[in-house]
């Protein structure tokens, strides 16, 4: 069925627009927080391999820092898009005010595809485009974490270029960097395992017990894979996994009925998250079609790749067996897609609070970096199990009082709090 053409920066803004109506917000606040502060867009020169020079696009947007410095990731993406951007920062900006870290909301990208690039190229890439931005970030202004297809070592490559320009060590400056080298404990799970503390306090409300559970996940980059196996640690069964195969340039989904086996599975993905289709075969998987990972009758959907994965017509394939949708993914929901969600009685952990476990992680790395000092990992995952959780209830009783949807709701207290720091400000 053809899809439509969905703007995530449509999405954000008109997910916002309908609870500030819903909450009577003010016409400057509106104005304010429905579109980003600032935006920059940079070239950057990267000689290549074989002596040519190429020219790549990439974008740094500050969506609000009035709780904090502008804090995101900085995604690789062939197919980025300003648009995109502006609505990962506007998202990031709710995701720090729900889980109340005093940082606010940025995002960059870069118009690349890293599997294709040597890691020489891809160290000058993140060089140039630090070159390019140095002077609107750092620790007091905004500070970059990795996100799909970047890693710490890019992290680490962009703070030694900040460094070398600044002439000092701040290492609050990125997140995301290798444990050793300023990076926290957890960092790497923390997204993923955020998903399922979500996940496991959404069952409980809803008394279902994890281990009666079945799950299907799109997606197996970072976030997809913790949180898969935390799922299966807690007992949950995995049947379905959809993941992009980027030598046959599509997707497919890997499903055994009977649970997969998250660890054999993870043993042999590359390190973009593509599974290897012969080797999945091997073991026994059954192979489907990539859309397939939606239409399984399972009680929990994970939708933890890219945006717009959940629509109206994607919906029409979700089984009544459907209880719970964690949104791992920034933004997988298009906002027409809401409304039956509702009617379908399913039970939504929305995205900027489901997935805010990686920059809550973020943000005690920036603590540890600050102290000079490192939290062992069960301190990490203990504190961050402590943020989510009480996040959640927060907004599930906010829920529950007001007979609001969940997304809703998350959206009430993370406008209100952004809100009212521009309003103390004095921005408003
Ligand atoms: N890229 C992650 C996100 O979308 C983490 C951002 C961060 O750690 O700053 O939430």
């Amino acid at each position: 069925m053809e899809q439509k053409n969905y703007n995530p920066y449509v999405s954000a803004q008109s997910q916002f627009d309908s609870v500030a109506d819903m909450i009577g917000l003010e016409q400057a606040a509106r104005d304010l927080l429905r579109q980003p502060s600032r935006e920059f867009h940079v070239t950057i020169p990267v000689k290549m391999d074989d002596g040519t020079t190429k020219i790549f696009n990439g974008y740094r947007i500050h969506h609000n820092d009035a709780r904090g410095p502008a804090k995101g990731g900085i995604r690789f993406h062939p197919e980025e898009t300003a648009d995109t951007v502006r609505a990962l920062s506007m998202w990031m900006t709710w995701k720090c005010a729900v889980v109340d870290i005093p940082l606010g909301g940025g995002k960059g990208g870069i118009i690349c595809d890293p599997r294709t690039m040597s890691l020489g190229e891809q160290e000058r890439l993140c060089r140039g485009y630090i070159r390019q931005l140095s002077k609107v970030m750092g620790p007091v202004i905004d500070v970059p974490a990795p996100d799909v297809m970047s890693n710490a070592q890019h992290m680490l490559w962009m703070l030694d270029e900040y460094e070398t320009i600044t002439g000092g060590h701040y290492p609050g400056g990125i997140t995301g960097k290798p444990v050793g080298m300023g990076g926290s404990l957890g960092r790497t799970e923390a997204t993923g395992y955020g998903v399922i503390y979500t996940l496991r306090e959404a069952l409980r409300v809803n008394n279902i017990d994890i281990k009666s559970t079945t799950a299907s996940i799109q997606g197996f980059g970072n976030v997809a894979e913790y949180a898969a196996r935390l799922y299966t640690e807690l007992g949950g069964k995995l049947i379905a996994i959809s993941c992009w195969d980027n030598d046959n340039k599509k997707a497919y989904t890997y499903r055994c009925l009977d649970g997969i086996d998250v660890d054999r599975v993870a043993s042999i993905k590359d390190k973009f998250g593509t599974i290897n289709k012969q080797k999945a075969l091997d073991m026994g998987l059954e192979l489907l079609d990539g859309s397939e990972w939606i239409a399984q009758d399972v009680d929990i959907l994970l939708p933890c790749a890219l945006e717009n994965q959940i629509t109206p017509e994607t919906l029409e394939k979700v089984s009544d067996t459907v209880k719970i949708i964690c949104e791992g993914a920034n933004g997988p929901t298009t906002p027409d897609s809401d409304d039956i969600i509702k009617a379908k009685n399913i039970y939504l952990v929305p995205d900027f609070l489901c997935n805010a476990g990686g920059v809550t992680c973020s943000y005690f790395e920036q603590v540890q970096c600050n102290m000079n000092y490192f939290w062992p990992k069960e301190e990490v995952f203990e504190k961050l199990d402590f943020k989510m959780t009480t996040a959640f209830h927060a907004v599930h009783n906010l829920a529950q009082e007001k007979n609001l949807y969940m997304r809703d709701a998350a959206y009430m207290i993370a406008i209100d709090r952004v809100a009212n720091a521009c309003k103390l400000r004095g921005w408003l």
